[in-house]
């Protein structure tokens, strides 16, 4: 990768601007407002830590929540976020209640080398007076330049809203000499990246989840660079109607059957889709159930795809040198639906562990998925960025990532 890496910066005694994804939930216990799970805190860890070892000076941001009145502030602050962090840094951090002005400029002005700040929620400036005005969500240029006036560099381990151009992350990189991606944005685009611009072969795709409509953009890009493209789950009934199969009452966009038509057509036998489905009476995991092979009968729907398809899908994995996954292969919810999804959960472990292939899951339910099946650490790489990784796999430029500066 092209991209500069928090590793070239020169940190000692710098100060640093640090944007990072503190986007966490949040929960109220006796009056006070808590972090409930610090999974993206813990995250982010390893690139501040490597700023503050190297003697940088740490100036961290994130956005919190939407804020789209005034009243939203009062329970979106980043204190509670920041008292979590030096619990877990194991040293102090200096939490400053302002996004801009003397106290947070003072506050910088006094910080040492190896040591923390964070400021208030950078979405507070999206409301001025009562007034919606977006100044950091639609990246108003005099806020970025503030903020970049702060520092001396810019380092941006926010991939989850890399798909934006917002002020905190290009409206900065276009003011300050030098910004890098940190260690969680460097592995994303290592991963993500790599899969799209330069995988080893054969490079299998596979997605899956419930609407065509928005995965149509992932299948067209993805027909592009990948051996396979593997569809399933529920948006694989509207390609079924497309080659004249009967899907009872499974999930379908009628809107989108000429275009599924027209990708058959073109993909051949790149596009594999399901070859049987596991049908319901009904959308509850006590439905009576069969394996349908040619069409689905009236009174049911698909939730699954069924065993046939579970080993042709496993058969096209199995010697696959890079997977991208992204979406399940049925209502993996409910357990007598989960199969599918399993199967190749399992499946992607052992193409990662057996073959030493690089497997990916993008995002979303998925992530959601291969966490359910406790996998999640057996594959090479969970993206953390939904919307993000949808985007980048559809092949577009994501400004957050445009905007690190090239080594
Ligand atoms: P997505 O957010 O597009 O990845 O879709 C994920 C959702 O699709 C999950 O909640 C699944 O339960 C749902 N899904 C997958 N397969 C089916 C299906 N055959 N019928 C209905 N919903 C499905």
């Amino acid at each position: 990768m092209a991209k500069l890496t928090v590793e070239d910066l020169e940190l000692k005694g710098k100060k640093v601007l640090m944007r990072v994804d503190f986007n966490v939930p949040l929960k109220e216990e006796n009056g006070e407002v808590e972090v409930s799970n610090d999974n993206r805190i813990v995250a982010a860890l390893p690139t501040i830590k490597y700023v503050l070892e190297q003697g940088g000076r740490a100036i961290l941001f994130s956005h919190l929540g939407r804020i789209k009145s005034e009243d939203d502030k009062a329970g979106l602050s980043m204190k509670p976020v920041a008292q979590r962090l030096a619990d877990l840094l194991g040293q102090p951090v200096t939490f400053v209640p302002a996004i801009e002005g003397p106290e947070l400029e003072e506050a910088i002005a006094g910080l040492e080398d190896g040591q923390v700040l964070i400021f208030e929620n950078t979405r507070f400036a999206d409301v001025v007076n009562g007034e919606e005005v977006k100044r950091e969500s639609k990246n108003d240029p005099a806020l970025g330049a503030y903020w970049a006036s702060l520092g001396d560099v810019f380092v941006n381990d926010a991939f989850g809203t890399a798909h934006r151009a917002h002020a905190s992350n290009a409206g900065i990189a276009a003011n300050i000499s030098q910004t890098a991606a940190g260690f969680l944005m460097e592995k994303e685009i290592k991963f993500l990246g790599g899969a799209v611009e330069a995988p080893e072969r054969p490079f299998v795709a596979i997605i899956g989840g419930a609407k065509v409509s928005d995965k149509i953009t992932i299948i067209e890009n993805l027909l592009k660079k990948a051996d396979k493209v593997i569809v399933g789950g529920g948006m694989a009934y509207t390609f079924d109607v497309a080659n004249g199969q009967s899907i009872g009452n499974s999930l379908f966009e009628a809107d989108k059957v000429e275009l599924a038509k027209q990708l058959i057509e073109e993909a051949g036998d790149k596009l594999v889709l399901p070859v049987d489905a596991l049908a319901a009476d009904k959308f509850a995991n006590d439905a009576d159930t069969y394996v349908a092979e040619d069409g689905i009968k009236d009174g049911y729907m698909g939730l699954d795809i069924g065993p046939k398809s579970i080993e042709l899908f496993k058969s096209i994995l199995a010697d696959a040198k890079t997977v991208v996954w992204n979406g399940p292969m049925g209502v993996f919810e409910m357990e007598n639906f989960a199969k599918g999804t399993l199967a190749i959960g399992e499946e992607l472990v052992k193409v990662t562990e057996e073959n030493g292939a690089t497997t990916i899951v993008g995002g979303g339910d998925s992530t959601a998925a291969v966490q359910q099946l406790g996998v999640a650490d057996r594959l090479s790489h969970i993206s953390t960025g939904g919307g993000a990784s949808l985007e980048y796999l559809e092949g577009k430029t994501l400004p957050g990532i445009a905007a690190i500066s090239e080594k």
